[in-house]
């Protein structure tokens, strides 16, 4: 760096970087992502009460449950996500998860914290558990993105964060296959870690983490392991985004 750019610096520190376009910014909402950006994401406002996921066309929802949802009950109390999974947040998304930008945790965890605030602060949450990646992915990629979300969410919450859980089945893409085969494909896909002792999370409240619902069968076998296998008394859901629920 050039003295004069130094002094510059000095005298007019820089404005911060916005995480998702890059740009520098004068002031936002949020930490790490510019005004112009927030305003892209498509924030959930009204969606089904159970799963959380935005219902399109979204004049059916009114407090109704979506009708998945109506169909089979999740086995969690009920799941949020911050945006639908579409336009600019799906892009920004895409990006975390695949363009290998882990910095970008830290923005999501802000969105997260809020919905955190809104929806979760009254449930007395005791852990928070990251949906766990497979071995090989996670080496591919480099990062699990939904222990990233749980450790920077857990920063600003305070409640403890536990990446106790594996993947030990390499799934196929669920959203290629119908609701029954992405169940069978998720059976036996969860397991405790070795050294974890299952009793600490007995008759507690854990919130798991993700970064999307695409088809909620994750979610959902998820929740069911902890309940089962952990005892868990309730589970929630946080995740950044979800798929919309479409109805024909
Ligand atoms: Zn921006
Ligand atoms: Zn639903």
């Amino acid at each position: 760096m050039k003295v004069l750019d130094i002094l510059k610096d000095l005298i007019y520190p820089e404005k911060p970087v916005c995480l998702a376009c890059g740009r520098r910014y004068d002031h936002s909402e949020i930490e790490g992502v510019c005004d112009r950006c927030l305003s892209r994401f498509s924030f959930i406002t009204e969606s089904c009460p159970v799963c959380g996921r935005e219902v399109v066309p979204a004049a059916l929802i009114d407090g109704q449950h979506c009708p998945e949802c109506k169909e089979e009950r999740p086995p969690y109390n009920f799941a949020r996500s911050v945006f639908a999974y579409s336009g600019y947040a799906r892009e920004v998304l895409l990006e975390y998860k695949y363009g290998h930008r882990p910095d970008l945790a830290e923005p999501f965890s802000h969105m997260l914290f809020l919905y955190y605030e809104e929806y979760f602060r009254d449930q007395n949450i005791d852990y928070m558990i990251p949906v766990p990646m497979h071995g090989e992915r996670k080496n591919y990629r480099g990062y699990n993105q939904a222990a990233r979300l749980a450790q920077a969410l857990s920063k600003k919450n305070k409640i403890e964060y536990k990446d106790v859980l594996l993947r030990v089945k390499n799934s196929l893409p669920l959203y290629t296959l119908t609701k029954k085969a992405r169940k069978l494909e998720l059976e036996g896909a969860f397991e405790l870690k070795e050294d974890i002792d299952p009793t600490i999370f007995k008759d507690k409240n854990i919130l798991i983490i993700d970064d999307i619902i695409t088809t909620g069968t994750t979610a959902s076998e998820i929740s069911h392991f902890v309940l089962e296998e952990m005892k868990a008394a309730n589970v929630y859901v946080l995740t950044t985004a979800s798929v919309p629920v479409k109805i024909d």
